[in-house]
């Protein structure tokens, strides 16, 4: 008979001190989607002590193609309710934190302070620049990841790090045009960006590895390549820039 996370003990990363030190964690997942469903399970299998699950979305049928966490018999239900299942079923030692609604400003301005780091999942590029200047503004790490049909990327941000806006929006002002309809996503993109955020985590929490700090991760599952760009932390960034405002405002 052996442990759960035996195959985590014989990795000289984790071993069992970093095992108790992924128990002793808090980790914020926004949005339960494409990129939300890998990272939940896997660090739902992984022992994460407690996971937050933040989503205001009900399970679509057009979901299922990509967010393998939900199940057909989900439909219509709450993302959040549907993913708690799934997660307790898979690990019933993962405590889990229910937030049914959608990501603000006000919410994660109250609570994103009570987690290790967050997981940055959301439909938008909007959402994704109000969740990363609440970490900013709160001194939490994120990991943020997007992903558009057979795309993505994935970047992390620690305090001091460039943030997630010095990497999209050099004026630090506007966000970029919003999609107008869904795009469309490949599920294993999706995946594939969903499990380098959980990777992310699990190197940040058991302290080995190097984060991708300071530079994104980009892939392309036409050609199978992986690659990382330098990222500069801007000094007019109003996130995160010694020049630019203090975050109190939505995004
Ligand atoms: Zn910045």
């Amino acid at each position: 008979m052996t442990d759960r996370y035996y195959r985590h003990y014989l990795i000289p990363e984790i071993g069992r001190e970093g095992q108790h030190r992924l128990r002793a964690s808090a980790v914020l997942l926004i949005g339960l989607g494409g990129l939300g469903s890998p990272a939940a399970l896997y660090l739902a299998a992984a022992g994460v002590g407690t996971l937050g699950l933040v989503d205001g979305d009900c399970v679509e049928i057009s979901n299922l193609q990509r967010q393998v966490i939900h199940r057909t018999g989900d439909i219509g239900r709450s993302k959040v309710d549907s993913a708690a299942e799934t997660i307790r079923e898979l690990n019933p030692d993962v405590a889990l934190r229910y937030y049914r609604e959608y990501a603000t400003h006000d919410l994660l301005a109250g609570m994103v302070q009570d987690y290790d780091i967050v997981i940055s999942a959301p439909d938008t590029f909007d959402a994704r620049l109000m969740i990363n200047d609440c970490c900013v503004a709160a001194g939490v790490p994120c990991v943020h990841a997007g992903v558009s049909g057979i795309e993505g990327q994935v970047m992390t941000t620690l305090p001091g790090t460039a943030c997630y806006r010095c990497a999209f929006v050099p004026s630090g002002d506007a966000g970029l045009p919003e999609a107008v309809s869904p795009i469309g996503t490949l599920g294993v993109a999706a995946a594939l960006g969903g499990t380098l955020q959980a990777a992310e985590v699990l190197k940040y929490l058991c302290g080995y590895g190097e984060l991708m700090t300071d530079r994104i991760l980009l892939f392309d599952l036409a050609g199978t390549s992986l690659y990382s760009v330098p990222v500069r932390k801007r000094q007019e960034c109003r996130t995160c820039g010694v020049t630019g405002h203090p975050v109190s405002g939505s995004k």
